[in-house]
């Protein structure tokens, strides 16, 4: 039979022993968000949508977005903004990133930058960490630093001239 031992201290408070070791909750720590894991079908859903909204046409997101998820991706190194942790490099073409979270693949249609129609012109396209720009963006929680880093460069009114990794493609 289990014996509920207290311990009774001299204001009347009591005290458990076995409670002595109190979770202490560690402080959040800052740090990146992880891709959520995306089923198959939920990829080509995504994927789907994306060439849908490109249509036959090739149409674009507006300038705005494109800079934003610009930011989000390549950030600016003139304001000391880092990359993105999950922007990787083509290791089948020089010189062009792509998403290293979506799953998508090392292939021309990913291209984070450079010339032709690269990712971020799809007017329906995701990221895998909802930064700003992209349709399913959600805003920073307390310990998605950099993310937080991005909102305030946007809301200080990104400097258009400041990011021109695609500038001339366009
Ligand atoms: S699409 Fe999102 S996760 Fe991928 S590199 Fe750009 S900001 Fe990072």
């Amino acid at each position: 039979m289990a014996v509920n031992i207290k311990i009774h201290h001299g204001d009347g408070s009591e005290e458990d022993p076995k409670k002595e070791n109190k979770e202490v909750k560690p402080e959040p720590i800052q740090h990146e968000p992880t891709p959520e894991a995306k089923s198959f079908i939920k990829k080509v859903v995504s994927y789907g949508r994306a060439l849908k909204s490109r249509g036959l046409y090739d149409n674009m997101a507006d300038e705005e977005t494109i800079q934003k998820r610009e930011l989000s991706c390549h950030g600016d190194a003139k304001q000391g903004l880092e990359p993105c942790h999950l922007r990787k490099n083509s290791k089948k073409f020089a010189g062009r990133y792509i998403c290293g979270g979506c799953g998508c693949g090392d292939k021309s249609r990913n291209f984070l930058n450079g010339d032709g129609y690269i990712k971020l012109y799809y007017p329906d396209v995701t990221c895998p960490i909802q930064m700003p720009g992209f349709i399913n963006e959600t805003p920073a929680k307390p310990h998605e630093n950099r993310k937080k880093r991005v909102e305030i460069q946007i809301e200080q009114g990104y400097n258009k001239q400041a990011n021109d990794n695609n500038k001339e493609s366009k």
